[in-house]
């Protein structure tokens, strides 16, 4: 089937990945994204899951509990916002992080939350850096990890995983991507995540994965 995608999401730097991700995926491009403030909702529940999956489930199902139940008041609220009121609106959201080997899978699912939301990445990846300034390069593995969950309107549920392998690098390095990519190492481009360029993260990144994975479960029901 087709599909239109409410992202359940504050986060912009999700949002344009997905975006980017569906453009160069073909048959997808074109699919309208918007997020949850576009088309005027806001959700925020308290991530309370002990899994990736668990906590997309919980972002995905709290907007969705928002989108109007009423087949009438569905198409008025797809066509006021700008969608088309014969595609299914499917919501959608991410969880996601960076699990470091070397510290037992941390920061994992608390890695938004890791030192408190308001903490600088620049700040969290040196305190992660100076936690592991005696761990050499052969313990160094981490990987991203993200889930993403998807609520249909006829309440349908499905969710994919998709990783990303890679290294704590030695020093930050790069301004592309975001949150924890200056030091996420990918030894096979000598570069960290955010040294490369956004196409090439997405052709190999978790959340490039995960939404392929998602966009062709949807394509094919
Ligand atoms: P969430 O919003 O609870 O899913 O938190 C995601 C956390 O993982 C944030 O701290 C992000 O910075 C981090 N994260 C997820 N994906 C990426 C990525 O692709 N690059 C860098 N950091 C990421």
């Amino acid at each position: 089937m087709k599909f239109q995608i409410i992202f359940a999401t504050g986060n912009q730097n999700k949002v344009r990945e997905a975006r980017e991700i569906l453009d160069e995926t073909p048959f997808f491009g074109g699919t309208l994204v918007k997020t949850m403030k576009e088309v005027g909702l806001s959700s925020d529940p308290e991530e309370t899951g002990k899994s990736f999956e668990e906590n997309a489930l919980i972002k995905a199902r709290a907007l969705a509990a928002l989108l109007p139940k009423k087949d009438q008041e569905r198409r008025e609220f797809a066509v006021r916002h700008g969608f088309d009121p014969d595609i299914p609106i499917v919501v959608l959201s991410d969880d996601s992080g960076l699990c470091i080997d070397a510290l037992n899978g941390e920061p994992g699912i608390y890695s938004a939350r890791y030192m408190g939301h308001d903490t600088s990445y620049t700040d969290k990846m040196n305190a992660i850096l100076e936690r592991m300034k005696d761990v050499p390069d052969e313990r160094r593995g981490a990987k991203f990890a993200a889930a993403i969950a998807a609520v249909l309107p006829d309440g349908r549920e499905y969710i994919v995983r998709g990783e990303m392998p890679g290294r704590i690098a030695w020093k930050i390095a790069g301004s592309n991507g975001f949150g924890y990519d200056p030091f996420f190492y990918l030894p096979e481009y000598g570069k960290t995540s955010a040294e490369i360029a956004p196409e090439e993260k997405n052709a190999i990144s978790h959340r490039g994965k995960a939404l392929r994975a998602m966009f062709r479960k949807l394509k094919e029901l």
